[in-house]
């Protein structure tokens, strides 16, 4: 009797390899997993120069990604959030940032992480911080209880006055 998930693996083989491997394979590639090869780095740019030290926060960039365990996709929002040091970037940098760190096979603790990292080491931010909410399918589908639930991860990195400053921005409209 074969397993359960060869035959799974099978069923999927033969429809996709039937009619759909050509059409699935392009969105898998340029739709679904498009940030897996993408370098965060370049994809934020080393930015302009800048005098002011003042916070910057972008609200509900939607993303999506894809599940490591499952392989389901989740669909969500991030919001990004930082204070300059000598440089800055524009909102669709930033834009740029949270879809090539999401459109992979990550999970979002790791995503989120990513995109604050990302800020700190290449734009030599003050401070960064991300919060990415999803829905993730495998979770919901996985437990009745969690048909609604939404998951949120939050990344904040910098000196602990300038977190506070950037989890108060962040929560005056999440
Ligand atoms: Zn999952």
């Amino acid at each position: 009797m074969p397993q359960p998930t060869s035959t799974l693996i099978q069923l999927f083989r033969e429809i996709v390899s039937v009619r759909y491997a050509k059409k699935a394979a392009i969105m898998w590639r340029d739709r679904i997993l498009a940030g897996e090869t993408q370098n965060l780095a370049d994809v934020l740019g080393r930015g302009t120069p800048t005098t002011t030290h003042d916070p910057v926060c972008i609200h509900s960039l939607g993303i999506h990604m894809v599940c490591p365990h499952h392989f389901t996709v989740s669909f969500g929002h991030a919001n990004i959030a930082y204070i300059p040091g000598d440089r800055m970037v524009g909102f669709g940098r930033l834009s740029a940032l949270a879809h090539a760190a999401t459109a992979r096979i990550i999970l979002q603790e790791d995503a989120t992480a990513s995109i604050a990292d990302t800020l700190m080491e290449t734009l030599g931010c003050r401070a960064a911080a991300c919060v990415i909410k999803a829905e993730h399918p495998c979770h919901r589908l996985s437990h009745p209880s969690a048909h609604r639930s939404t998951a949120t991860t939050q990344a904040v990195r910098g000196p602990a006055s300038l977190q506070r400053t950037l989890r108060a921005l962040l929560a005056q409209q999440s």
